[in-house]
């Protein structure tokens, strides 16, 4: 299974990337993930994303891609991947097209998690993030109940920072959904409510649509 996950910040796409990556026995390949990763070992790549992120801008597509390349080279996605927070505009859209048509292993869904601007801002503000292992909670958690990690706050889910990102999303992630529509790879499913439910409906909407 090739899958991308779109969806604004917010949407549960880290959640439901989880989950999905389990059912189906391939990787999460989150782009944020793998920044944040490298900003907490302090790497060059790290350094040159941060400036970005602190903004809620998006890192230029040179990095992006060029990361995300090299990631779809390793040996775990020889049976299929999971796309979380990439592409994240038309332009990564049709570099990630044509990597995968030179391997001839295209993308097969585009999950779209859909969800709306209020519930979103609920959301992001009060989310808290697991230091050890990055896996994200609501705000009345203290601890993590994964790894006993401590609960942070990430800089760009500040209050200031949620709504630039939100432009950012309308302004240059949401037309990768036409893109998507119009490649016949686009299932769209509402993203609020209990997150098995949602887990189900998207394997529900996937088996239906590779049926
Ligand atoms: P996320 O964890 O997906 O919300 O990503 C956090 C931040 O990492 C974003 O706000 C961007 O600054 C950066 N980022 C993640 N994925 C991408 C991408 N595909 N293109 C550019 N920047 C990205």
């Amino acid at each position: 299974m090739r899958l991308i996950l779109v969806g604004p910040p917010g949407a549960g796409k880290g959640t439901q990337a989880v989950h999905l990556a389990a059912h189906y026995s391939i990787p999460h390949i989150s782009t944020g993930d793998i920044f944040r990763a490298n900003l907490k070992e302090g790497t060059p790549l790290g350094l040159q994303a941060k400036s970005y992120m602190d903004k809620g801008e998006l890192v230029p597509d040179s990095v992006t891609n060029a990361m995300v390349k090299d990631r779809l080279t390793h040996g775990d996605t020889a049976n299929g991947f999971l796309l979380d927070g990439f592409p994240r505009n038309v332009a990564q859209a049709e570099v990630l097209r044509a990597i995968l048509a030179e391997k001839k292993t295209p993308i097969e869904a585009a999950l779209e998690l859909s969800i709306d601007n209020a519930e979103i801002i609920k959301r992001l503000s009060g989310r808290r993030t697991c230091r050890g292992c990055g896996k994200v909670f609501p705000g009345q958690f203290e601890k993590c109940d994964a790894c006993g990690g401590e609960l942070y706050q990430r800089d760009d889910d500040k209050e200031e920072v949620i709504s630039r990102r939100l432009e950012v999303y309308a302004e240059q992630t949401a037309p990768i959904i036409a893109f998507y529509r119009q490649e016949g790879l686009l299932i769209t499913i509402p993203a609020v409510g209990d997150v098995a439910e949602i887990t189900a409906s998207a394997i529900r909407a996937l088996s239906q649509k590779l049926s």
